[in-house]
């Protein structure tokens, strides 16, 4: 809440203090990390736009932090420490999403989704129950050496074509995702 705090700065520029603006509130702010994610399966009801949109898919974040810590990478860092979602709450987040949305695809969400331990079981688990219904998996952000033929089997199994974004590594890039 930027408007709780004033900032005073040095004469050349770098930051002096920062200064809470009412009581009550804290000098320090601390980060809050929510380590059980099965606890939170939320988005529970995503908005589904009236209008036709690029990624027409129903979104499951499956885990965050990111287990390989390229230094270069922002989002790798601040999401620490790397936490993931269980087949069961996944399963129970895309059946409920699926339910209330009406998407024909799932994308399986995280900084470098082919990384989660049960990634093989998950995208198996999913191509099973969802055949019938032709269900679509992506998986939007994938490390090229996580990837492998089973997986690939299994997010085209049911016939639809599948998004898969694979991210090249380069420490030039910043963040190469
Ligand atoms: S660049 Fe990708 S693989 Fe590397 S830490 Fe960041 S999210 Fe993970």
């Amino acid at each position: 809440m930027p408007k709780f705090y004033d900032v005073e700065y040095l004469p050349d520029g770098r930051i002096g203090r920062v200064v809470p603006t009412i009581s009550g509130v804290p000098w320090r702010v601390s980060k809050h990390t929510v380590m059980d994610l099965d606890e939170w399966p939320y988005p529970k009801q995503p908005l589904v736009p009236l209008a036709e949109t690029v990624h027409e898919r129903m979104s499951v974040e499956i885990f965050r932090g990111c287990t390989r810590g390229c230094r270069f990478c922002q989002a790798g860092m601040i999401t620490r420490p790397v936490r993931e979602r269980s087949i069961t709450g996944i399963g129970e987040m895309v059946e409920r999403g699926l339910k209330a949305t009406g998407f024909e695809e799932v994308g399986l969400l995280s900084l470098s989704s082919a990384d989660h331990t049960e990634i093989a079981d998950i995208a198996k688990g999913l191509a099973d129950r969802y055949e019938e219904d032709k269900v679509g998996l992506s998986l939007p952000s994938t490390r090229v050496d996580a990837f492998n033929i089973d997986l690939a089997n299994e997010l085209t199994r049911n016939g639809r074509r599948s998004g898969l974004t694979f991210a090249p590594r380069a420490a030039a890039s910043g963040s190469a995702r």
